[in-house]
């Protein structure tokens, strides 16, 4: 925190940082009679309006002729560690300061007291007149306790307008509800496990490291279903004994009602969460509280990084090998890259939890930079799922049919049993292309170089990169011919029409993020999927990750290739990262769990070692491969993406770029050429790749060549992807 010198008063200066795209601190004057010190929160005139910004450091001038300070906001001041964290940010992706500050800034808060929710209590005599919905109303009313309006509606099947008549003849009372809590006290005995020897180990060690209270990285490796969640509670558990707090950070689709439950479970209360949906008061309520360290744990999207913990003991990154914790747009930061920087700046222990770890992450593991738990077997005696490939060059499925034989026979004997399977596709819609089978007419995104994706269930071709929708047509726009049109290949919708041919008694379901009704509906889906509702469940990449569906005994992957064509460096990672843990899915229950990869090249490597169920052979393959090619880890990446409203213009600069490069020793500037997706939104792209070797600063490099070339003029921006995902 600042001290004593770092404070500002009349006749000083102050910079102060404003949250938007801005790289710098701007100079302003203290005014008369204000004290300010790094962190304050202040509003300053910047051109002809007034806007919030943070006092980054006194600044060393005389006030002179600068701009004065308008007012210090009546809020808490910016941490000191989130500003380094905000510093940090900044400095590692290159983003504008401004940026990264908006990430972490806390809005001013809205006007006046926060209204509470009213509720109804019943209160007095029935009506005169009586009706069959008053009188489930007040039936379900029942024992006189306080119930939401919304609540009770729902519950007697009546509507707000029956509710608002008992209340008008005084049946019921209104009252306030008390508020929801944001952030109850978890209790670390509620329910503590029984752990196995191989578990009891690794939480002894991680449990230590959240007593030592010091930086420091721990990988615990477990096979799906081997109590990675329940371990690590026991950290969590000993940093609420200590008084500290922990922040569980998950992809923001398992953030499901199956962890909430489990947590409640574990601690006797919700964690408090943070993620999309949790907005206005509720989410002003949590920051509150995690910034008065009355919150201990919060289970957040990665974007729960940048709040203002009082006391951080404990940072979890679960599933840390996936890829949604990279942000791509706007600030391009890896949010487990960036937790073990928190760490670092915290002072307090990392766990980064996987099945099927980054190669990053095991080289850091491997090299003896991240401790390496292990949990090799699942919980209980349950097995691992075996594993079959189906050759499709022998069983192949008839035209228009993307089931073989082995699959189908598999799945009715499953569903004959009783038990669930699914399968894997991930593609989503009904089929990823559309032509005309007379003229070859495609149809393409009018926006980005794409195929429009058919999606038979709302009746449209729609972009999945820009969201652009149109009509399918009756007829070829191009040659007008009329019933020519053919979807081409299988999406998820596709596939279960094939299912429901094939199964005309199963109860099927497709679960992709195009689920009507939202991530909310999809996670209530997921629970009937779990509790045994449906037999076969259709999905894309949503399934595959961090559910738990103890009925589900048969995986069908429909086409194990699809990740493997890329021409990207770390396809063989990411498909062996899903199909590993997609067919982890299986088996998870009482009884064991197969899974049957179908595949058209059965020899490739990646389904070799997922077959042989030795992942080592696969990490040390591609570990090698990446060292020989200077590939991330052993080298560094960053790309440049330079994009315009024509091509030329695009060109022109990466072309600019390209030639005051100056690249020295250790450092290859490779391009410019076609980004992957040359036109995205409208906007032409080109890319240029930065590699290094790793102990090239990057960033200043990559600052000396933008600095050297100067600003992009007209259309064109450029965007910098430090570690790209992709590449
Ligand atoms: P992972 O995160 O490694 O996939 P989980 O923590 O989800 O594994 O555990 C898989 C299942 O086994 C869960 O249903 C969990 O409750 C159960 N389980 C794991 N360890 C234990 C234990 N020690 N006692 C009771 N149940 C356990
Ligand atoms: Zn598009």
């Amino acid at each position: 925190m600042s001290g004593e010198a770092d404070r500002a008063e009349d006749g000083g200066t102050v910079e102060v940082l404003i949250p938007l795209a801005l790289d710098q601190a701007y100079s302003y004057a203290v005014p008369p009679g204000l004290v300010l010190a790094p962190g304050d929160v202040v509003q300053v005139p910047l051109g002809p309006r007034q806007t919030v910004g943070v006092v980054w450091e006194r600044g060393a001038g005389r006030g002179g002729n600068l701009k004065a300070v308008t007012a210090k906001l009546d809020m808490p001041p910016l941490d000191g560690a989130l500003m380094k964290l905000v510093d940090w940010v900044a400095w590692y992706t290159l983003a504008p300061k401004g940026s990264v500050l908006a990430l972490a800034l806390r809005r001013p808060p809205e006007d006046g007291p926060e209204r509470p929710k009213l509720g109804v209590r019943l209160v007095g005599a029935p009506p005169a007149r009586m009706t069959p919905a008053r009188a489930r109303a007040i039936a379900a009313a029942e024992g006189g306790l306080l119930i939401a309006k919304s609540a009770l509606a729902e519950a007697a099947s009546v509507s707000a307008a029956v509710i608002d008549a008992l209340v008008d003849a005084g049946t019921f009372a209104v009252e306030p509800l008390p508020r929801e809590a944001v952030a109850a006290m978890p209790d670390p005995d509620h329910a503590a496990p029984a752990l196995s020897e191989d578990q009891a180990a690794a939480a002894a060690a991680l449990v230590a490291s959240v007593r030592a209270a010091t930086y420091g990285v721990t990988l615990l490796e477990g096979v799906t279903g081997s109590g990675k969640t329940e371990v690590y509670f026991e950290a969590v558990a000993e940093a609420v004994r200590l008084g500290r707090q922990s922040l569980i950070l998950m992809p923001e689709i398992a953030l499901t009602a199956q962890f909430i439950d489990r947590f409640e479970a574990r601690f006797g209360v919700r964690p408090g969460l943070w993620h999309s949906a949790v907005t206005g008061r509720r989410r002003e309520r949590l920051q509150a509280a995690i910034a008065s360290g009355e919150a201990k744990v919060v289970a957040g999207a990665r974007s729960a990084l940048f709040l203002p913990y009082r006391d951080l003991g404990l940072i979890v990154v679960d599933e840390e090998h996936e890829a949604a914790y990279k942000q791509e747009d706007g600030v391009a930061y890896h949010a487990r890259d960036m937790a073990v920087v928190r760490g670092r700046i915290e002072n307090a222990p990392v766990i980064l939890t996987s099945a099927t770890p980054s190669l990053e992450t095991r080289v850091n593991a491997e090299r003896g930079r991240y401790t390496h738990l292990k949990l090799p077997e699942r919980f209980g005696g349950r097995t691992l799922p075996t594993l079959g490939l189906v050759d499709l060059r022998q069983d192949k499925p008839p035209r228009g049919r993307w089931i073989s034989d082995t699959l189908a026979k598999a799945m009715t004997a499953n569903l004959e049993a009783g038990e669930q399977s699914l399968l894997f596709l991930n593609r989503r819609g009904y089929a990823p292309l559309t032509l005309c089978r007379d003229c070859g007419h495609r149809f393409q995104c009018p926006n980005c170089s794409a195929w429009l994706v058919d999606h038979r269930f709302r009746r449209a071709l729609v972009c999945h990169h820009c969201g652009h929708v149109e009509r399918r047509p009756h007829e070829c726009p191009q040659c007008h011919a009329q019933e020519s049109l053919t979807a081409c290949g299988p999406g998820v919708e596709r596939l279960a029409e094939e299912v429901a041919t094939l199964f005309p008694q199963a109860r099927g379901i497709v679960l992709s993020s195009d689920f009507p009704g939202g991530t909310e509906r999809l996670k209530t889906e997921l629970m009937a999927v779990a509790s045994g509702e449906f037999d076969i469940v259709i999905g894309t990449q949503l399934v595959a990750k961090g559910h738990n569906f103890p009925g589900m005994t048969l995986v069908g992957v429909v086409d194990a290739d699809l990740g493997l064509t890329s021409g990207d460096p770390r396809a063989a990672e990411r498909t062996f990262q899903v199909l590993r843990q997609v067919t982890g899915r299986a088996g998870r229950g009482e009884k064991p769990g197969r899974a049957l990869l179908q595949t058209h090249d059965p020899a490739h490597p990646v389904l070799k070692a997922l077959v042989s169920g030795d992942p080592e052979r696969f990490y040390a393959a591609e570990i090698a491969a990446r060292e020989a090619a200077g590939l991330p880890p052993f080298g560094r990446l960053a790309a440049l993406i330079v994009s315009a409203n024509n091509q030329p213009e695009a060109e022109a600069h990466a072309r600019a770029l390209a030639r005051c490069a100056e690249a020295p020793e250790g450092v290859a500037v490779l391009g410019p050429a076609e980004a992957p997706l040359a036109v995205l939104r409208g906007r032409h792209r080109m890319r240029l790749i930065v590699k290094t070797e790793r102990g090239v600063d990057l960033q200043a490099y990559l600052r000396g060549w933008l600095a050297r070339c100067g600003k992009p003029k007209g259309s064109v921006r450029v965007a910098v992807d430090v570690d790209p995902q992709s590449f």
